[in-house]
């Protein structure tokens, strides 16, 4: 993976690319932090780590383009916590020096654990405000002051407004997944938290997409920002198998069941667009005698963590979710994502299928599409620059679809799918990492990919399509 950084002048966009650094002592991170890490078996920076970790421990603002499953949080925790031990002082009561912003109260939770795992040797307090749970423990854990607060903005505002915290100590800002916040409805929350922080701060922005919105958030945010892009065509999507195996709708669920049944699966986490849907697909596969449980947002926080908790510890082996209740999950050894529904915007493919391939693991992923989300996986090919193969079990091959689908309709013929099952039978892996010829970036660097996301994001995404589209992260009924 090649990872480019480049500084945002007024004038011109100045790239250079990076000389990796290939290991955590090359960092010159405080003793107690590389212990960790080397108790954590962690050997090998991540390119964003490569990057990032430097550029915060200098101490300026950074810009990070990058998925989940790339390293992103040790990237901006291992810095900060370093920064924080080199200045050790008693938290100011009521207030934190490290304030982290995140979508969900599951990635939230993520966050902390990986402060508290890297920071193990170091005296470092640290606290969560999340919403779902009781106010009161919250309070009482900031009376007398923390080092870094992760928070979801909404939570942290009601603790703001009732005098529980403030906010005028904080001398970094994390703001993790930046583009989900923005989709989730979080922005005028944000604002109202960034007036309240002193302008002398240190700012860190991370984000899977670089949509508009994004780019000036940061420009209003962020001061001289060094800009981080690992993109996800270069990073998680070529470690995973893809397939496509088109179905007739009705016979989802069976097909489903007998993929299940004919994987070796240690994890499987399956996405339904809908809560309904996944609560429906759970109880099929229960009933076909697949163990599974479905989390989403109708779910109670004690429940979303007790069957987490058992699927990490494999007590559950297929959990069923939608795109938000699945946004924090952060669990090894998911061997499979299977998309249940196809996703109609193409980031939240590439997101949902880096639950699996972690930390350099290898998994597969599985999408069953029907007829009318033909077009949104045409979308996802051009945005990973790759095709994918297809296999058919619909009942009835000669279906014709929509003029624009036609690339994937006839890839999923017979002949077709028996070329790609050769291909597949000779490489091992098969045809997927085939480039797409007639993307304009295609086989270019990571910047021109960057600009490829942005202007595929400003687009309208698939503007070609007329398929009525729903919003990525709102969870149907
Ligand atoms: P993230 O992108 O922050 O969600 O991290 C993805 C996963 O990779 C987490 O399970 C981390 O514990 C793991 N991880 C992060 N950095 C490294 C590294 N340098 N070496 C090995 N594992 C890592």
């Amino acid at each position: 993976m090649r990872v480019v950084a480049f500084r945002v002048t007024a004038a011109s966009l100045r790239t250079t690319e990076s000389n990796s650094l290939t290991n955590f002592n090359d960092f010159n991170l405080n003793g107690a932090i590389t212990r960790a890490l080397a108790e954590e078996k962690y050997l090998t920076p991540t390119p964003i780590q490569a990057q990032t970790i430097p550029t915060v421990m200098s101490r300026r603002d950074v810009i990070g383009i990058a998925q989940t499953g790339t390293g992103k949080t040790a990237a901006f925790a291992l810095p900060i916590l370093h920064l924080l031990a080199a200045e050790p002082r008693q938290p100011v009561r009521k207030s934190c020096r490290v304030l982290v912003l995140s979508p969900t109260r599951e990635l939230s939770g993520q966050i902390l654990d990986s402060f508290r795992t890297y920071g193990r040797h170091l005296h470092i307090k640290g606290t969560l405000v999340i919403g779902g749970v009781p106010m009161g423990g919250q309070v009482r854990a900031l009376m007398n002051g923390v080092d870094v607060l992760v928070a979801t903005p909404g939570r942290l505002l009601d603790l703001v407004q009732s005098n529980a915290l403030r906010l005028g100590e904080v001398e970094c800002l994390v703001l993790d997944e930046a583009d989900r916040m923005l989709d989730m409805g979080f922005i005028h929350d944000i604002r109202k938290i960034v007036a309240k922080l002193p302008a002398k701060r240190q700012t860190l922005m991370f984000s899977a997409t670089m949509p508009r919105a994004i780019a000036e958030l940061a420009a209003q945010m962020l001061h001289d920002p060094v800009k981080v892009a690992v993109t996800p065509g270069a990073s998680t999507v070529e470690r995973v198998e893809q397939r496509i195996i088109r179905v007739d709708r009705p016979a989802k669920s069976a097909v489903l069941i007998d993929v299940l049944r004919h994987e070796t699966i240690d994890r499987a986490l399956i996405f339904t667009r809908t809560k309904h849907g996944a609560d429906k697909v759970a109880r099929g596969l229960t009933h076909a005698g697949i163990a599974a449980e479905a989390i989403h947002g109708n779910k109670s926080q004690g429940q979303r963590e007790r069957v987490l908790a058992a699927f990490r510890k494999g007590e559950i082996r297929t959990l069923v979710a939608t795109d938000i209740a699945a946004r924090g999950i952060d669990v090894d050894g998911i061997s499979h994502v299977v998309n249940f529904d196809v996703p109609n915007v193409p980031e939240t493919y590439v997101h949902r299928i880096g639950r699996t391939a972690r930390a350099g693991a290898e998994g597969i992923a599985i999408s069953l599409c029907d007829g009318e989300e033909v077009a949104f996986l045409r979308d996802i090919e051009k945005l990973i620059r790759m095709s994918i193969p297809v296999s058919d079990r619909r009942t009835h091959q000669a279906h014709s679809g929509p003029p624009h689908a036609r690339n994937a309709i006839e890839r999923s013929s017979p002949s077709a799918s028996n070329r790609d099952r050769h291909q597949q039978h000779r490489n091992g892996r098969g045809s997927r990492k085939q480039p797409r010829h007639d993307q304009p970036n295609a086989g270019t660097g990571e910047i021109a990919s960057v600009k490829f996301l942005q202007r595929h994001a400003s687009s309208g995404r698939g503007a070609g399509s007329n398929t009525p589209r729903w919003t990525g992260q709102s969870e149907g009924s």
